[in-house]
């Protein structure tokens, strides 16, 4: 697969994760407690971290946020996670940083929206009192544009300015490029009052998928800040995921992003690691960074006999999700692994060969076996009631040869062939 070629920008340490330049684009989460209950946020915090969100940001919204945060991340450390936890603020944040220095200390990073401080008025002393923090703490801060909130005197000023023109622009271009204004002019505030350029790192989220891809395409194009790129308020379930998918993918693919959140709204109780996941599989699934074994399986259809297929397919996802957290620690590389499971013999021995292990099932009027092919040379055949099973003892044993220490490169001899692939159709 040809390498994308990401877009060149300064590198910014956070917390000790490098975000930006040629370092790996960066997964992160936000959490949804109550700031000041140290220990539902620690819980969420830990949960994020083991599904991989590599930084996760806190709303610090009030004095008890801010009080709380030194804890958590003390907390934090306890447990052995080193994931950089980052101050969402927006309003006070010049209140609470000065007020609270531990938490100012404890943090790894700062969120400004520039909306909702002072910038864009005459007076930007808060915006500055922000940055000033920053550099006195030796944090960088993301300046966090948002259409939502977007700077309404710096909107208004364009659209002034835009309706005197001869051939005024559209209210969407004009509100696309007050974002990256008010991105770009906050940045070169921020320079003004002492933060590096390796310090800063930009956002101009929107809830729109081309309005996402065009805003961050004229904002790269205009600046070398590293980017974080979201959706913002993409939505519940299938509807949030697609949407991030689409609007990230295109961008992505044009080396165009260094960290990404999915901004997923849970269910009621649901499992907020579920964002974390997402944003893994859209830069997997686009060849930029692997996360976990890949499971192929084919949509099933008349050929199918049975839900058999389908439930192989789910408890192997399952099985991999349940072995990663352990594997990822002794089996190096595991991430890479590729499996196919198929329906039948159209397509299964096929892709079958493309994967690291493959198993095709029966398929109506097929006899009832299932070939499992090895690194593209079949391997031998299941058959019976116990090929779950038996295909995850395949699994296991592929995995501790290739990844484990000592192990390298093809396995041909997990499962010694037991018979010749013969597909036969039973007429
Ligand atoms: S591989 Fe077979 S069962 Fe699966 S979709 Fe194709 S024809 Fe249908």
């Amino acid at each position: 697969m040809p390498s994308i070629q990401r877009r060149k920008t300064v590198s910014v340490n956070v917390g000790g994760v490098l975000v930006g330049s040629d370092a790996p684009v960066v997964v992160q989460s936000m959490t949804n407690t109550d700031t000041a209950d140290v220990e539902s946020t620690v819980q969420q915090i830990a949960a994020l971290a083991r599904a991989g969100s590599e930084m996760v940001r806190i709303t610090v919204n009030n004095d008890d946020a801010a009080k709380a945060v030194p804890y958590i991340v003390d907390a934090i450390h306890a447990k052995g996670w080193t994931t950089p936890i980052v101050g969402d603020f927006h309003y006070n944040g010049h209140i609470l940083l000065r007020k609270y220095p531990e938490c100012a200390r404890a943090l790894s990073k700062y969120r400004i929206n520039p909306g909702n401080v002072s910038i864009g008025r005459k007076d930007d002393d808060n915006f500055r009192t922000m940055v000033e923090c920053a550099v006195d703490n030796q944090k960088p801060v993301r300046i966090g544009v948002n259409w939502g909130s977007l700077d309404q005197a710096l909107l208004t000023r364009m659209m002034d300015e835009n309706s005197k023109l001869a051939a005024p622009l559209d209210a969407r271009d004009v509100m696309m490029e007050a974002m990256v204004v008010s991105a770009l002019d906050n940045a070169a505030a921020a320079e003004r009052y002492g933060l590096r350029r390796d310090q800063i790192i930009l956002s101009a989220k929107v809830s729109g998928v081309r309005d996402l891809v065009d805003v961050y395409t004229e904002l790269a194009r205009r600046c070398d800040y590293t980017l974080h790129l979201g959706l913002t308020e993409a939505g519940m379930g299938m509807k949030g995921i697609v949407a991030s998918t689409a609007g990230l993918s295109p961008l992505l693919l044009a080396g165009i992003g260094d960290t990404i959140r999915v901004s997923l709204t849970p269910t009621p109780g649901g499992d907020r690691s579920e964002e974390v996941r997402c944003g893994q599989q859209i830069l997997q699934s686009l060849g930029i960074r692997s996360f976990m074994p890949q499971v192929t399986s084919c949509p099933g259809c008349g050929r199918t006999t049975s839900t058999y297929f389908q439930k192989l397919a789910e408890d192997i996802q399952g099985y991999l999700v349940e072995s990663m957290p352990e594997w990822k620690k002794i089996y190096p590389g595991v991430e890479e692994l590729k499996l196919a499971v198929m329906g039948c013999i159209v397509n299964g021995p096929g892709e079958s060969k493309h994967a690291n292990i493959g198993i095709s099932l029966p398929g109506t009027f097929e006899d009832p076996k299932a070939p499992v092919y090895i690194d593209g040379e079949f391997a031998t055949t299941l058959k019976g009631d116990h090929i779950v099973e038996e295909f995850q003892v395949i699994l296991d044993e592929y995995v501790q040869k290739r990844y484990g220490s000592g192990g390298a490169g093809r396995v041909a001899s997990v499962a010694a062939p037991v018979e010749p692939p013969v597909f036969s159709v039973i007429q």
